[in-house]
């Protein structure tokens, strides 16, 4: 065997080379995205059978690595790629990804990250100004951040128990508790539910109608039934996006209605929360000034690399009430830790790619990116309305999600199928009450009206070959 190891020999191993063979391979995915397929993925991939007892040298791992991509990967770059709310990675996010990974400060404790620690809280004040939210009431931050939409969401339902029974946390639940939200809600909900021991027969969910709209009289009777039966409401949830249609939800009225039967108001924004940046559609937001606490996704239609989520809270001090722990090892030096307010411990400054991506685009440029995926998306929808071979779903949404079905319905899967296979685009199925639509989720920020019109126009010949 002929190998060099490279951790026992330091003058081996350079780092230079290897970022910049990283970062050629990187750059030719964004700028020729569309020289490998959107999806490719081998099931017979080699996954090596023996464990790597020896070393070998970093230009080996890389050239593996990049054959394995080359014929097993989900190609975000492309603007032809519309799965989930799956982003093209934005550079300046990666690159701070990058620097945050290498400097390895974590803002979990000032100690151990002090410039991670302000940066972090510099980062959620940008998001209140640029979403058009308050300042939180008291002296803490009011935010934290957390590994995507689902830890923020079990956070806010734990905020919302301890809310709900001070006791909970010494004792566990004593009572029996109801959360509600509407049919179409994420379900990381129901995980929450179970982790919490709240039990998701519990997560009481409402109907929404063929828009995608909550039936808010129907919220009402069911938390009101609960009442009379002596359950106690523990949360109301609306959705700023949600996850099949991109509806944005009643927040005003779902508020007044927490505020009624006080109960916590929880907005699950993970997706849309992005586009209150945009006037126009912040005004259908009306009432998420009210929440008690709202879940981010940074990784969504903020363009940053997967594994970022956000919680915001009006009082920030409920995070520090539920969240504060300690232990001898860990010297009180009355310093801000912001483990004190977070489930996590340590955990990856991820705020430093956010920070690169909003202080290098400013709020102005990001705006601009959020405003040509609309206005992608809106010529897509125009050019399918007036086609009589296609039904637009009009789903109550403003966000750039849209979802169609074939006049001849019953070849939606087989749509989906050739248009995947063949590289043309890559939407999803999505079985929404019962049937099937083609669901197209813009969030490529590189996407252009010349690309939507070809990727139409493709569409069209493969439904006319189906006919
Ligand atoms: C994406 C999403 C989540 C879950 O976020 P993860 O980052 O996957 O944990 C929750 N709620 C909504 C509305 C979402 O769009």
């Amino acid at each position: 065997m002929h190998h060099v190891s490279i951790t026992a020999n330091k003058t081996e191993f350079d780092f230079v080379d290897a970022i910049t063979r990283i970062s050629v391979f990187l750059d030719s995915l964004y700028k020729n995205p569309d020289d490998i397929p959107l999806v490719a993925s081998k099931h017979d991939l080699v996954v090596q059978s023996c464990p790597p007892e020896v070393g070998r040298p970093t230009d080996y791992l890389l050239n593996e690595l990049f054959q394995k991509f080359e014929h097993n990967f989900c190609n975000v770059f492309s603007s032809s790629y519309f799965g989930y709310i799956s982003p093209r990675p934005h550079p300046l996010g990666v690159i701070g990804d990058f620097l945050a990974a290498g400097v390895n400060q974590t803002p979990g404790a000032w100690r151990a990250g002090p410039a991670a620690t302000k940066i972090e809280l510099e980062v959620l004040g940008w998001f209140r100004q640029l979403f058009g939210l308050p300042t939180p009431d008291g002296d803490f931050p009011g935010g934290i951040f957390t590994g995507g939409g689902t830890i923020a969401n079990l956070i806010a339902l734990k905020l919302a128990r301890d809310a709900a029974d001070s006791d909970a946390q010494d004792h566990g639940i004593t009572k029996k508790y109801r959360i509600y939200c509407s049919q179409d809600s994420h379900f990381s909900i129901d995980k929450s539910v179970d982790f919490l021991g709240i039990g998701k027969r519990n997560l009481v969910k409402i109907a929404v109608d063929s828009r995608g709209v909550i039936n808010l009289d129907e919220l009402k009777a069911a938390i009101e039934l609960d009442v009379q039966n002596g359950c106690q409401p523990m949360a109301i949830i609306g959705t700023v996006g949600t996850t099949a249609i991109a509806v944005i939800e009643p927040l005003e009225e779902m508020a007044s209605l927490a505020k009624e039967f006080q109960c916590w108001f929880h907005v699950d924004a993970a997706a849309g929360l992005s586009y209150a940046a945009c006037d126009e559609i912040r005004k259908s937001m009306k009432g998420i000034e009210l929440a008690d606490s709202i879940t981010f996704d940074p990784c969504k239609w903020m363009f940053m690399s997967f594994g970022v989520g956000c919680l915001l809270v009006k009082d920030g001090k409920k995070l520090f009430d539920s969240c504060s722990a300690g232990g001898g090892y860990w010297e009180n030096k009355e310093e801000l830790d912001l483990f004190q307010q977070n489930l996590y411990g340590t955990r990856q400054f991820r705020s430093l790619g956010i920070w690169m991506l909003l202080r290098g685009l400013g709020f102005s440029g990001y705006r601009k990116l959020l405003v040509n995926i609309l206005e992608c998306a809106a010529l897509f929808r125009s050019l399918i309305k007036e086609d009589n071979r296609f039904l637009l779903m009009e789903s109550n949404s403003e966000l750039p999600v849209i979802c169609i079905r074939a006049r001849r319905l019953g070849i939606e899967q087989q749509l989906v199928d050739i248009c995947q296979n063949r590289n043309i685009c890559y939407p999803t199925l999505l079985k929404w009450k019962n049937e099937d639509h083609i669901r197209f989720a813009f969030s490529n920020y590189e996407i252009d009206q010349k690309k939507v019109k070809k990727i139409y126009q493709e569409i069209c010949e493969v439904y006319d070959s189906i006919i």
